[in-house]
């Protein structure tokens, strides 16, 4: 393993570690998979983060035999769609599945989320969908969610979670705490009683603007460890800080190239 491959190896791990202790996922019920070259790299099933080391993560290939793994742990239970959407959609390098709680519960609803907020613009259209339901773990799975991801960087998954993906892994984990952040968002103004929607053209405004904005190529970001020689960097862009900022993401910090 590359010095280049195990950072990968090392934001997903850390990534996971994140996702928990924000409350974004619960237990070991979330995975994440990462592109590397013509391989992706998937969090091993039912283990826990904690525990989890750079080479317990396994290596599938993106071309190779369906389904084989390197590595010394049976990948995520979930690696179907994983694969399926790194294989079917080139321009995701990262994707993040969770439980969290909004979502899923819009999910268990079969709700799709409509363009209640302009942040829905992330997304590539005027909604989320909800793909059906289907076993975890299953092809028939897989399926619904390509299907509910077509044109999408994110969907629900029908009485079990989410998916978001991104050109990379951080961008992904991005993608992941809004798609929470606009679940909760549209469940309370339910609750409140007759949302107001925002129409086609307001979200292809926003859309346009966030590529003018910057913000579809936020900052790479890794969960950086305190150490001295990670010293928390400004954003390059203004638009990126303040995106992250109004996230509640904590601010990011760039890996040193020392490390
Ligand atoms: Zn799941």
């Amino acid at each position: 393993m590359n010095r280049e491959e195990r950072q990968i190896r090392e934001n997903i791990i850390a990534k996971c570690r994140w996702m928990n202790a924000s409350g974004l996922n619960q237990g070991t019920s979330g995975n994440i998979s990462a592109r590397y070259k013509d391989r992706m790299l998937i969090t091993p099933s039912a283990t826990p983060y904690d525990s989890m080391k750079p080479e317990m993560i396994a290596s599938m290939p993106l071309d190779g035999e369906y389904g084989s793994w390197d590595g010394p742990l049976k990948p995520s239970t979930e690696w179907r769609f994983h694969l399926d959407i790194m294989r079917g959609r080139p321009d995701v390098g990262g994707v993040v599945h969770t439980h969290s709680t909004y979502a899923t519960v819009l999910a268990i609803a079969r709700k799709p989320i409509p363009a209640c907020h302009y942040m829905m613009a992330a997304f590539g259209g005027t909604d989320i969908r909800c793909a059906g339901y289907a076993r975890y773990g299953t092809a028939e799975l897989s399926e619904l969610a390509l299907q509910a991801l077509e044109g999408r960087n994110g969907c629900l998954l029908a009485n079990h979670g989410m998916i978001a993906v991104g050109a990379n892994l951080d961008k992904a984990m991005w993608l992941a705490v809004e798609l929470e952040t606009i679940a909760k968002q549209y469940y309370l103004s339910l609750a409140l009683g007759q949302p107001h929607i925002l129409g086609d053209a307001e979200i292809a405004e926003t859309a346009q603007g966030f590529s003018t904005y910057g913000l579809q190529d936020p900052k790479p970001q890794t969960k950086a460890k305190p150490t001295k020689k990670v010293a928390a960097k400004p954003a390059a862009k203004a638009g990126t800080k303040t995106r992250a900022a109004a996230a509640g993401r904590k601010p990011e910090t760039k890996r040193s190239g020392k490390r």
